[in-house]
């Protein structure tokens, strides 16, 4: 949950308020769509929500948790094991193999999850890419590249996916493989936030949240099927 959230974005002496007294509640299982025009804040709501920034003011509330509270080694632990972050263009490392992008994450975390590999592979089979493994990045397509991105986000088992315009640079039939993996994943308990300019995409949500110069401007369900009977707190 986050309750009253401002962030001035700072440069120099100057600054821009990204996001103004922002209030929502996201519940575990479900499929937020992020909508709003360019500058709206939409980017810079994703990344207080998964811990790459944090508010000028305001509070965040995970699981009941304090997380502004945290110390900075706690609250990067937090974005490491409770978040997948899914990008525009992929971000994906040249030089490492699809398993070894997937892999990872696995390596920043300080506890060491046993059978590392086993996962990345578990991963890439969930995003339909179990033949693809040893490619390098140059060697799979924008889809491709974008599901390793995603198999890359999940293989952390987090709790929330956060993906900003995930299928921005992909034509229409390679989105919608991407969106119906998102689906299926969502199916599988995960939570999902993505932010898009596409219409469709966001039809395929249930929950629209618009922003429009860093405020809510509009937070509406868009279809009533939720796939939890008993709706918690994400
Ligand atoms: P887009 O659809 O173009 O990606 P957005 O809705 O994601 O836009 P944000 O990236 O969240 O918008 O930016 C919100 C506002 O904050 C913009 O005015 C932007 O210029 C500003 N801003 C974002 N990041 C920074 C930063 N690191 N430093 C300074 N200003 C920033
Ligand atoms: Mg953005």
């Amino acid at each position: 949950a986050l309750e009253h959230i401002h962030k001035q974005h700072r440069f120099g002496s100057q600054s821009v308020h990204a996001l103004s007294d922002v209030t929502m509640q996201i519940d575990r299982g479900e499929f937020v769509a992020v909508v709003g025009p360019s500058g709206s804040g939409k980017s810079t709501l994703l990344s207080i929500i998964g811990c790459l920034d944090r508010p000028s003011s305001g509070s965040y509330f995970l699981h009941g948790q304090d997380v502004l509270v945290q110390s900075r080694r706690r609250w990067s632990e937090l974005r490491n094991r409770r978040f997948g972050f899914v990008f525009q263009n992929f971000n994906l490392l040249p030089r490492l193999t699809a398993l070894e992008n997937v892999g990872l994450p696995l390596f920043y975390r300080r506890d060491r999850l046993r059978n590392p590999i086993a996962r990345a592979r578990a991963a890439l089979d969930r995003v339909g890419l179990g033949s693809r493994m040893q490619h390098m990045p140059s060697q799979l397509s924008g889809g491709e590249q974008q599901r390793v991105a995603v198999a890359r986000a999940i293989v952390n088992e987090p709790d929330l996916l956060l993906a900003d315009e995930p299928t921005g640079a992909l034509d229409t039939s390679t989105r919608d493989t991407i969106l119906s993996i998102l689906a299926e994943l969502r199916r599988g308990g995960l939570t999902v936030m993505l932010v898009t300019h596409d219409a469709e995409v966001a039809g395929r949500a249930q929950r629209t949240i618009g922003l429009r110069d860093g405020a809510v401007v509009d937070d509406s369900k868009t279809s009533c099927t939720s796939s939890t009977s008993t709706v918690s707190e994400f």
